[in-house]
């Protein structure tokens, strides 16, 4: 299985248009984060979590050539405004592109693309194929999916755990019932927003508890904002196995 980080940075994306401070004119690439989200290779499939406003370019980027499914985790802009974008794969594929979320995010989806979902079926549009999930684990092609639901401070969101690796961004709070799913993960990729609290997120010291109870073998550290500091800096504060994720970083997992 190979995981590529497509993008690590909040909702704003870094560096922050207009904004100078040291982290926003960083000459470092890994201090340029486009707009969380992350690509899973596994079996023969090829899954995208979320498909922000950098989507188009994270495609370019990476060179992709084909995406089987995408998951959401939630509706905020931050993850779904690119999904415009898809339509290359319809064309190249000519195939409908199957998405997986929950009910409140797929209706928030009509809002935000009503021209998708309108039943008019104008020549370009993209072509999405919405499969309602719940909490509970489903299949692609028979590769199990569980999903694990967490709190954004009031919005339930779904984090996804593929054999080994877990995914969970946008969460401020977790159940003991939820936290089981994370147990024995050989990677866990976690929200860390930066290093004051936040409403809706965990800061850099809530998501060091987590892992530090959860001890999967590898931590990457994302949805990151100019406040968390230089890229190399915070990233020599923080444990062996805890890394802050960067932007095109690539991980293989054995399964
Ligand atoms: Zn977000
Ligand atoms: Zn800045
Ligand atoms: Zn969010």
């Amino acid at each position: 299985m190979k995981i590529t980080i497509l993008g690590t940075g909040t909702s704003q994306g870094v560096p922050v248009i207009a904004c100078d401070c040291m982290v926003c004119l960083s000459s470092n690439p890994k201090d340029n984060r486009l707009r969380s989200s992350v690509m899973i290779e596994v079996d023969d499939l090829n899954l995208v979590i979320d498909t922000g406003p950098d989507f188009r370019q994270q495609m370019l980027r990476e060179k992709v050539d084909k995406v089987d499914s995408i998951l959401f985790t939630h509706h905020h802009k931050d993850h779904v405004a690119g999904m415009d974008d898809i339509r290359a794969f319809n064309h190249k594929w000519k195939a409908d592109m199957p998405i997986y979320c929950t009910k409140q995010t797929s209706e928030a989806l009509k809002l935000e693309f009503p021209y998708i979902f309108s039943g008019f079926n104008y020549p370009g549009i993209p072509k999405v194929g919405i499969n309602v999930i719940e909490n509970k684990p489903f299949n692609i092609q028979g590769t199990i999916i569980k999903p694990i639901e967490v709190l954004h401070y009031k919005l339930p969101v779904l984090g996804f755990r593929i054999k080994n690796f877990v995914y969970l961004t946008d969460v401020s709070e977790i159940s003991e019932k939820e936290k089981e799913k994370l147990k024995g993960a050989d990677l866990i990729i976690l929200d860390a927003l930066r290093k004051k609290a936040h409403i809706s997120h965990f800061n850099l010291e809530q998501a060091l508890a987590l892992l530090d109870e959860l001890k999967p073998k590898q931590a990457l550290l994302t949805h990151i904002s100019h406040f968390m500091g230089l890229h190399d800096k915070v990233n020599n504060e923080l444990p062996k196995h805890i890394n802050l994720a960067y932007d095109g970083q690539s991980v293989t997992l054995n399964e």
